[in-house]
């Protein structure tokens, strides 16, 4: 068993964007292949990590209580599978700060989870030769291997095939979301359409004008089936182009939270404050460069 350690150790949880998101097949199993475009912000969920007798979990934070329900969170259940495999007994307090919606397209639980493992593989000390944390937590959730990653990359198969880019534009960005929950599954279920190809790009484009530029002929598959669960995305998506500045307004993930890119970090907090007047959550975010702790 490892020494009582008197520290804490903490890990972000960063809001992913999916800058676009194209279906390209249904497997046997339900699950989708995709070709996805991945982003992080600055902002982030926390989850901090310090020692306890027995392991124990508690959520605090503007967003905590929309999981105080969730019976099996995926922070636990994260926990739970690393502690087994590592074979360590797991007396540790969790405390995760939920700073962002939930059920919203931006990473979620899976950011959660990849945050919690990050944070418990250096708590615990286990070395990346002895507990390959992807496939860990790709059984946890589909993002969770890009979570981990927390840059910029490509991400294929059903979530576990990572491109990461090293060399990507940081760019301002706006959140939108409309305090309505949506369930992935459920988002997927209602898709239709006939697939889509992979769309990757053949260079980086150097600056967020070109990379807007470049997602103009992407999209995002997962919009439509969105919106007709959720048709106030079809709102927000328009109250977002009509914003200064405003370079690209799209649908996250499986959403509710729609995104806009600026060139002007400025134009972005303009844009942020006359939609948070119409009671959506809103938020300016500088996505990361390249991988962050
Ligand atoms: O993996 P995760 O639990 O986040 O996925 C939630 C649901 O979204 C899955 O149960 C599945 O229905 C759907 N999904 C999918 N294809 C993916 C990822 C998720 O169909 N690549």
């Amino acid at each position: 068993m490892n020494s009582p350690q008197k520290f804490v150790i903490r890990a972000y949880a960063r809001a992913k964007v999916n800058l676009y998101l194209h279906i390209l097949d249904r497997r046997q199993d339900g699950y989708h292949e995709l070709d996805s475009l991945f982003v992080f912000g600055d902002i982030a969920d926390v989850i901090e990590v310090s020692p306890s007798p027995a392991l124990s979990f508690k959520v605090r934070g503007p967003f905590a209580e929309a999981l105080s329900a969730e019976e099996d969170n995926l922070v636990l259940r994260a926990a739970r599978m690393l502690a087994d495999t590592a074979e360590i007994r797991p007396q540790i307090k969790i405390t995760l700060t939920k700073n962002l919606p939930v059920a919203a397209g931006l990473g979620g639980g899976s950011a959660d989870a990849a945050a919690a493992l990050r944070a418990l593989a250096e708590f615990w000390k286990i070395p990346s030769s002895k507990v390959d944390l992807a496939p860990l937590g790709l059984s946890i959730g589909s993002d969770v291997p890009a979570c981990l990653l927390s840059g910029p990359c490509y991400v294929g198969g059903i979530g576990q095939r990572l491109e990461p880019l090293t060399e990507f534009p940081s760019f301002p960005l706006l959140l939108v979301n409309p305090r309505i929950e949506l369930r992935t599954g459920l988002i997927f279920e209602t898709f239709k359409k006939k697939f889509s190809k992979a769309a990757r790009f053949s260079q980086i484009p150097p600056d967020v004008f070109a990379l807007a530029e470049l997602l103009q002929s992407r999209n995002n598959d997962l919009e439509e089936p969105a919106i007709e669960i959720c048709p106030e995305i079809a709102e927000i998506l328009v109250a977002i182009k009509k914003t200064k500045g405003c370079l690209l307004a799209r649908l996250s993930g499986s959403g509710a939270t729609c995104f806009g890119m600026y060139g002007d970090t400025q134009d972005a907090e303009q844009a942020a404050i006359s939609l948070r007047r119409g009671g959506w959550w809103t938020e300016v975010t500088t996505t990361a460069k390249a991988k962050c702790s």
